[in-house]
């Protein structure tokens, strides 16, 4: 265990990303000091097996050697440059070679940033110079979803459709179009069907499109699956629908694969096993196997060419970060691409993802305090409910999902809760025998859970 001292520190003097800062400074940190391939251990010695990879970042779990190897290789070689001003590096030309070849736009563009958050502002800022450059000033509107995440820059915060994102920031908001949160379970009416649900969803967004005029609009962004609002896995048909709705518009179509890029719904990316074609993407987390901050935007050729001309005219493309194509990063996330083609994350993920959803399915689907169990590739939420047959949630302040995290640990696996639902997303690399332990410790930490509330 570290010095009392350490916990007082951070205790003291750190304001932790997405933490209630009081709770802090009573409970302190979990300290984590070291990582054995799915599993990280605390600074008292317990081990958990890391059913989130992190933040849905550790593909690869937490201590892989080659990606260990090539970040010190590429320290030694050369540590640090830019790619300001036509400058470039051997590392980052090797990694925008491979993303190139599994991109699902065939004829593509590669911006590199440092973050997710990042990658999803230039997305923006590349969608509004597009639309200028084809003489549409006009179209600045941008329309997201409710529960949807994109980061916690000012235009990530602004994008995402959750409450305590926007709550005491005077966030401006104006310019966004919030969407219906694509949740058959908790969206869908009284004898509706999921493909009803998806037209319906679809024919609102196009009241919202005309009320608000299309000319005004210069994209939509969307997760695949969205991470942080509680894995919500879309209904049958809603993209292909979404998709056609948005040419009918003239408004572009940007895909967050933050989260699901890399393999993490059965594909190498979430656009593809949801059938569609978006004009941009981003990319973060499994880029690096969360090992180094890099993130990535690939863009159509088409768009591309306007880009290029405007940038042109304008002597410059004013826009890139200090980072963006960080030696080192991109010789770590080039590596973790080798990887992921030579264990086969696609095949991976359907295979092991397949098994966790079945084994949750078989332990959870009807627990008295479970309402669904969704998911996709390897990548699931369990949805905690006070009574399944009305769907009512627990009070909030009841901190339930809180509750069944803590019971986790105890039980030895870390998880995420989002308000009430369980998200469980772990690295390629655990084996069948590790999802059985993992679903079987959730089973418990929801039983001691319910124990404990009655
Ligand atoms: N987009 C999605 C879907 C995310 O889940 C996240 C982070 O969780 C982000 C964007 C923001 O990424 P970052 O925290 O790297 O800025």
């Amino acid at each position: 265990m570290l010095h009392n001292s350490a916990r007082a520190i951070d205790m003291s003097l750190h304001l932790h990303s997405q933490t209630d800062p009081r709770r802090h400074e009573q409970d302190g940190p979990l300290i984590i000091s070291g990582g054995d391939g799915i599993y990280v251990r605390d600074d008292a010695g317990n081990r958990y097996i890391e059913g989130m990879a992190g933040l849905w970042t550790a593909s690869l779990g937490f201590n892989d050697q080659r990606l260990a190897a090539a970040a010190a290789a590429q320290f030694a070689k050369l540590a640090n440059y830019h790619t300001f001003n036509h400058r470039s590096n051997e590392p980052c030309i090797d990694l925008i070679e491979q993303l190139a070849a599994v991109s699902p736009i065939p004829d593509c563009r590669i911006f590199l940033a440092n973050s997710g958050s990042e990658a999803n502002d230039s997305m923006i800022k590349l969608a509004w110079y597009y639309q200028a450059a084809r003489g549409k000033p006009g179209k600045r509107r941008i329309i997201s979803r409710n529960g949807a995440f994109h980061g916690s820059t000012v235009m990530g915060a602004v994008l995402s459709g959750l409450p305590h994102m926007h709550r005491s920031f005077g966030m401006n908001t104006d310019d966004i179009l919030y969407a219906g949160k694509p949740h058959f379970y908790s969206e869908g009416r009284e004898g509706e069907s999921e493909e009803a649900f998806a037209d319906r969803l679809i024919a609102e967004l196009e009241r919202m499109i005309l009320v608000a005029g299309p000319d005004t609009i210069a994209a939509m962004i969307a997760e695949p699956v969205m991470g942080a609002g509680g894995v919500i896995v879309p209904p049958q048909g809603y993209f292909p629908k979404l998709r056609k709705l948005l040419d009918k518009h003239d408004i572009l179509l940007l895909a967050d694969e933050v989260v699901c890029g890399f393999g993490r719904t059965g594909n190498w990316f979430g656009s593809q096993t949801f059938d569609f074609k978006p004009d941009m993407f981003s990319v973060a987390k499994g880029l690096s196997s969360g090992y180094m901050p890099i993130a990535a935007v690939v863009v159509s050729d088409a768009l591309y060419q306007s880009i290029a001309d405007e940038g042109h005219r304008n002597g410059v493309f004013g826009h890139g970060f200090t980072y963006s194509g960080h030696p080192v990063a991109s010789a770590v996330a080039a590596e973790a691409l080798r990887i992921y083609h030579e264990i086969d994350v696609v095949g991976r993920a359907r295979a092991l993802g397949a098994q966790m959803l079945a084994a949750l399915r078989n332990a959870l689907a009807d627990h008295p305090m479970v309402g669904e169990v969704r998911g996709v590739g390897l990548l699931a939420g369990v949805e905690l409910v006070a009574d399944r047959r009305t769907k009512q949630g627990f009070p909030a302040e009841a901190r339930v999902g809180a509750q069944v995290e803590r019971a986790c640990r105890q039980r030895g696996i870390i998880l995420r809760n989002m308000g009430d639902v369980l998200a469980l997303c772990p690295p390629y690399i655990i084996e069948p025998d590790q999802i059985d332990e993992l679903v079987r410790a959730l089973f418990l930490a929801i039983e001691d859970t319910r124990e404990s509330l009655s």
